[in-house]
């Protein structure tokens, strides 16, 4: 199957007789008729359901076709994107490791990153990506568990430098953790570019709708954690699961099945059958939403290149913009998905102007939709963020994020082009 038609037939196959479309298996608990074969779903000896925290048919689908997407071996539905990167980074952290992040990574993360691990005694070391390959291996030590980036940064619209990063890791024996919400399988495949870990926000493009929280990590089945002494989580016998040496007895899918039988068995956030659904029937039309998203968004970052009211815009499927060699080498197409970022001519009282004018767009939190939106992250997303994290994180005051949407081209830019001439009166 191609990319296309993995979008709406991968993951569920059902037999005669069986639903055509998806069933939403709204239960808790799977039914056997030994306690024997029980015993054996939670002994790991054989694949099955048996409680929805640790794995569920609708949820099993979904997984299976994210998995295809990406081209990985497994992946994992969690209740969000944040449950997917904490449940993926507690995968392989203990209190005195530490991670290496892309400093420009998304407001969530960043805290996590920033705040909440270091309670737990797990560091992380951001960079911005002009650094030397020296100075990057200069921050990595023997504690070094991940490199973390995202293919498109958001609100900083950088995309990542993956050649290097992964060079980099692979001399030092790292996993790469990759998160490609606003870029999607249909737009890049990390593990094509030597990613090891892929993750989802399924919130955003996935759904596509606005209707269900969700993410999803994909294991690529790419990364050899036998024998590696950065793991040992994965290379010493698990007392629970009666001695089980994930990296020798799980073989390829050692990262997703640990993640799945003691991240999500202790944490537990797991994903709602529902959300599985919707965010299924999302993706069935994704090869479809990012090529109109990617199409739109081009359109509007061509306007604001050339309007007065505006300093600077970032957005990497511009010819002109310092992406776009990147955009072309890791992007299907160099297509860049709907979000841009802009400078409006001046500042913070500009921004709030321009927000009030506009009658399509709306002011929302969410991004990546089918409805077009805008957000000013200074005064919002990011306002926890010290001026000096702020700039760390690529914000400046008079930035405005757009995610452009699926509706009519030329709505959306009458509707900015007006924003912008009320935004300067
Ligand atoms: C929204 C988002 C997240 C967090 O996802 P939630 O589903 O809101 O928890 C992570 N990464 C990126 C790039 C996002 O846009």
């Amino acid at each position: 199957m191609k990319l296309d038609t993995k979008c709406v037939q991968a993951g569920y196959r059902p037999k005669n007789g069986e639903p055509r479309t998806l069933p939403i298996a709204q239960s808790t608990t799977f039914l056997y008729e030994t306690a024997e074969e029980m015993g054996d779903l939670f002994d790991l000896k054989k694949e099955g359901f048996f409680y929805t925290r640790l794995a569920n048919p609708t949820l099993d689908a979904l997984e299976k076709k994210v998995a295809a997407l990406d081209g990985g071996v497994g992946a994992m539905a969690c209740a969000s994107g944040m449950a997917a990167t904490t449940l993926a980074v507690l995968n392989v952290c203990n209190a005195g490791d530490n991670i290496l992040s892309m400093s420009t990574i998304y407001g969530g993360t960043y805290n996590l990153f920033n705040v909440t691990l270091p309670r737990l005694g797990i560091d992380c070391r951001f960079f911005h990506g002009d650094e030397t390959d020296a100075e990057l291996e200069a921050m990595i030590d023997d504690h070094t568990r991940i490199i973390f980036l995202e293919t498109v940064a958001n609100p900083a619209i950088t995309v990542a430098d993956f050649d290097r990063i992964a060079a980099i890791a692979a001399k030092f024996g790292i996993l790469v953790m990759v998160d490609n919400t606003l870029a999607t399988p249909v737009i890049c495949r990390p593990l094509e570019h030597g990613a090891n870990i892929v993750i989802y926000s399924s919130t955003k493009y996935l759904d596509g709708h606005a209707v269900a929280l969700g993410g999803i990590i994909v294991d690529g089945g790419n990364f050899r954690f036998e024998g590696n002494p950065r793991y040992p989580a994965f290379n010493t016998p698990d007392a629970s699961y009666h001695g089980l040496v994930f990296a020798k007895d799980c073989g390829k899918s050692a990262f997703i099945v640990r993640a799945r039988v003691v991240g999500m068995r202790d944490i537990g956030a797991q994903m709602a059958p529902m959300n599985a659904f919707l965010t299924n029937l999302g993706i069935e039309t994704l090869h479809l939403r990012m090529v109109r998203h990617s199409a739109n968004a081009l359109a509007v970052a061509k306007l604001l290149r050339d309007h007065p009211a505006v300093e600077w815009v970032k957005y990497a499927g511009l010819d002109t913009d310092p992406n776009y060699p990147r955009a072309v080498r890791y992007f299907k197409d160099a297509m860049a998905g709907g979000m841009i970022s802009f400078g409006i001519k001046g500042g913070r009282a500009a921004a709030s102007k321009f927000q009030k004018a506009l009658r399509l767009l709306a002011i929302v939190t969410h991004v990546a939709d089918s409805r077009s939106c805008v957000l000013h992250p200074a005064s919002t997303t990011h306002r926890q963020l010290s001026d000096s994290d702020l700039i760390a994180a690529g914000i400046s005051d008079n930035l405005i994020r757009l995610s452009i949407g699926i509706e009519d081209a030329e709505d959306i830019a009458d509707d900015i082009r007006n924003a912008l001439e009320e935004s300067q009166k």
